[in-house]
């Protein structure tokens, strides 16, 4: 079964064609400027990379031009369109209506626009995603993957906010939770690395990339995570704040006269590491700034850290225990130097990592000290093989 993952932007389109025999990916790439002219970037392994400026005025054609490339003489792997099976989307926000992928049809399509406003900018996108994908291939079945979807399992006391109730009647107002695809594909990964059916284990996933968040996975489902009704909830994230107290929102509004809606736009865009260091929202910037010495780099990271780790300890408290702590993405899997310093203190809940298994590099590997009473994995997070597994799942 060949299976293609879409991530449809408002102006780019990413995508990834699966051969689901061996999970192997055969073609990855991304349409860009969509409506504003246009680019295109298509890879197949081993081959060299075609990229070109076409025009790109709707999503529509950048699907046309994706399965041009992926059936063409040179740079294709597939010898006729007709060899797509399936298409699998990342869709942002399945508020609670979706706790798991589905085949689209109308009355999906009408649930992701019900979702529009918890999801302003990306839901649209991924719309257009979808309706590009029936327009140009109207017979191959279609399965949403939704990033909120592994989070509905969350009890009632994870998810509700102490605000006036009516607001969470009437506009659903309450913690949805991101990265759900992959909380749920490496507490899946952790468990078979542990030896021990998912559902007798407390595992918490570490998600660390340039949006970042923690989740609480007891017995295999979700049971509270970092992130809220929006992205910008939690840990301190390259350019979001995490957790403040909301009162910031109204002092800074009064003393600068910016809308509510400006002030929160510069806790997504404005804040976090960047705000901090005042240098740059990607960790790397920060580490080398922090080794050389500057100091507001050094409290960007220190705040970092401490975040993860109050995040972990309270995850730890409410579930009642933990047997497992997953590091991914792009600063999880590859910073051995943020991992110590996050396991440096929690010796006390059993947690400890070996500095030679943390240095090593590469493949998903428990770096857990001798006799840790808590075992600490690096796993490679893939929402894309995960969206493109839920989609044969579903389809074949
Ligand atoms: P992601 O959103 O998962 O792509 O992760 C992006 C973040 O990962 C950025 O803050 C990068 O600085 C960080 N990152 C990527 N590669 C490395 C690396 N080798 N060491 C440290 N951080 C990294």
């Amino acid at each position: 079964m060949h299976i293609l993952v879409i991530n449809a932007g408002s102006s780019s389109l990413k995508y990834q064609f699966f051969n689901m025999d061996n999970h192997e990916v055969l073609a990855k790439g991304i349409c860009e400027r969509i409506g504003f002219g246009g680019h295109m970037r298509h890879q197949v392994a081993g081959k060299v990379a075609y990229e070109a400026d076409i025009e790109l005025p709707d999503h529509s054609v950048a699907v046309e031009n994706v399965l041009k490339q992926l059936t063409d003489s040179s740079y294709g792997v597939i010898s006729d369109m007709g060899m797509v099976d399936a298409v699998g989307h990342r869709v942002l926000h399945g508020g609670a209506k979706f706790s798991g992928s589905m085949v689209i049809n109308d009355d999906v399509i009408a649930a992701i626009e019900e979702c529009i406003p918890l999801g302003p900018l990306h839901n649209p996108a991924n719309l257009m995603g979808i309706r590009a994908c029936q327009q140009v291939m109207p017979n191959v079945p279609q399965v949403a993957v939704f990033d909120t979807a592994f989070h509905q399992s969350m009890p009632e006391q994870s998810y509700m906010y102490a605000i006036p109730y009516e607001y969470y009647e009437q506009y659903g107002i309450r913690k949805y939770g991101f990265h759900g695809t992959s909380h749920r594909y490496v507490s899946a990964r952790c468990a078979e690395m542990f030896g021990k059916p998912a559902e007798e284990l407390k595992i918490i996933t570490c998600h660390l990339g340039n949006g970042s968040s923690v989740a609480a996975v007891k017995n295999g489902k979700c049971y509270d995570t970092s992130m809220g009704l929006t992205p910008l909830d939690g840990l301190v994230m390259g350019t979001r704040s995490g957790s403040i107290d909301p009162a910031v929102v109204g002092v800074i509004s009064e003393r600068t006269g910016k809308s509510a809606s400006e002030v929160v736009d510069i806790l997504n865009k404005k804040s976090g590491l960047l705000a901090i260091s005042g240098i740059s929202g990607d960790y790397r910037d920060v580490s080398a700034a922090d080794e050389a010495g500057d100091h507001r780099a050094h409290i960007a990271r220190e705040m970092l850290f401490q975040s993860i780790k109050r995040t972990i300890g309270g995850y730890a408290a409410e579930m009642g225990g933990v047997d497992a702590l997953v590091f991914t993405a792009g600063i999880g899997e590859n910073n051995d130097y943020l991992r110590q310093r996050v396991a440096d203190g929690l010796e006390f809940m059993g947690i400890a990592v070996d500095p030679a298994k943390n240095a090593g590099r590469g493949e998903d590997r428990d770096i857990s000290a001798e006799g840790a009473r808590v075992r600490t994995f690096v796993i490679s997070t893939d929402e894309e093989l995960m969206i493109a597994m839920d989609t044969e799942e579903l389809t074949k």
